[in-house]
């Protein structure tokens, strides 16, 4: 199949008019033209990603189903099927996998930011609630002889001593190994990427994995100890007074790049219907340090906030999505400045602290 092309778009929604169950018991999905709609699933659409990547292929006219242990935080879900499950459980799996959907999205993971994930106190449940998420879910799609699979890797997965230099770090996708990633959550990673491609080898399933680079948006975690760098940075400097102070984990200059999600949708929905495998970084190449993050959402903000660094866990020294794989492969890179998505999640994010304390 080609990259993302025209006949995957339908400008209109199509509506579902009716469900009916037809052979098998499957439900049968029809739009307004009277064609099938192709079915996706959606693993953690109750999540930042999974929320928005069902808003996306609802606009593009499939029918969608959710899964989730809980619905979005933010907006209510937009999908046809929403099933509130465990996907540590494999009965869970293989009911809502009932059907050989076109597409599936796997986004469920116990993952959280720095906080959670650099901390050390939370690896048990990382590796052993994911690592189940991702064999049950491959078990029940090949017995439903799903043809075509999503797996959000992340660059977590990337070895530590390619990272210790903040200005100069190395993510090609073939520097994975030998493998150091510096986290347990890095860790299952690369465990699940190579469960998905050994089912890719041995079951002829299409996998596509995609290692995702720090996604951030509106609609994402902002608070609670789960939040990650840009939504936690928006959130102090919001609750920050003019000519306050803000708190930053380490000396700040680490550096990272920060991908805006819908960039990260479109990059997903072009690999997921390519015909390229992967791993492939999906991922903006604009670094910045944490400081300079910071400094950036202090000046969407306007306001004057001083900086404060303090002990806290850091992660990698040094991290950079490198894009020349996915530009080869697919044609296409995210390009949109990092100050442009920023702009948006700080409004975001400070609304919901002027409704938090107005509540
Ligand atoms: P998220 O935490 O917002 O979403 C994950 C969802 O999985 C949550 O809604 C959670 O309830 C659900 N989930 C967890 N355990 C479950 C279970 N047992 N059964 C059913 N659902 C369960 O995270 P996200 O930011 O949307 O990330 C989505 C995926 O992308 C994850 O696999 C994550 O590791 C990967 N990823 C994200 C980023 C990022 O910056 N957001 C970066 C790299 C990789």
């Amino acid at each position: 199949m080609t990259p993302l092309g025209d006949s995957h778009r339908s400008k209109e929604v199509p509506k579902t008019i009716f469900r009916l169950r037809g052979q098998g018991g499957r439900i049968i999905s029809v739009n307004q033209g009277g064609g099938i709609m192709k079915k996706a699933l959606v693993c953690g659409a109750g999540g930042f990603i999974g929320s928005h990547m069902v808003k996306r292929l609802k606009k593009e006219g499939l029918w969608v189903r959710g899964v989730d242990l809980k619905y979005p935080e933010f907006a209510p879900t937009v999908a046809d099927d929403f099933f509130i499950g465990d996907l540590r459980d494999p009965q869970i799996c293989r009911y809502v996998i009932d059907q050989p959907f076109q597409e599936i999205y796997q986004f469920a993971a116990d993952m959280g930011g720095a906080g959670y994930v650099f901390t050390g106190e939370n690896d048990a449940n990382i590796m052993h609630n994911s690592g189940l998420i991702n064999l049950n879910i491959l078990e029940a799609a090949h017995r439903r002889n799903v043809k075509r699979i999503f797996y959000s890797s992340s660059a977590c997965m990337y070895p530590e001593y390619n990272q210790k230099d903040p200005d100069n770090p190395n993510c090609s996708e073939d520097s994975a190994y030998p493998a150091n990633p510096d986290s347990e959550y890095g860790w299952e990673k690369l465990f699940s990427e190579r469960l998905y491609l050994a089912f890719h080898r041995n079951y002829d399933m299409e996998v596509r994995i995609a290692r995702y680079h720090n996604i951030f948006g509106p609609e994402g975690t902002w608070t609670g100890g789960r939040e990650k760098a840009p939504a936690a940075l928006c959130r102090k400097v919001a609750e920050a007074k003019d000519g306050g102070v803000i708190e930053i984990w380490g000396d700040g200059k680490q550096t990272r790049s920060f991908l805006f999600i819908d960039e990260c949708l479109e990059g997903t929905l072009r690999l997921t219907r390519s015909d390229f495998t992967g791993p492939v970084n999906i991922g903006s190449d604009e670094m910045v340090t944490i400081n300079q993050l910071a400094d950036m959402i202090i000046k969407i903000a306007v306001k004057r906030v001083t900086i404060r660094h303090i002990p806290g866990p850091q992660g990698v020294r040094g991290r950079n999505s490198d894009n020349r794989l996915i530009y080869e492969k697919l044609g296409w890179k995210p390009t949109q400045p990092l100050k442009t998505g920023l702009e948006i999640t700080y409004s975001w994010v400070e609304e919901h602290v002027r409704k938090s304390r107005q509540s």
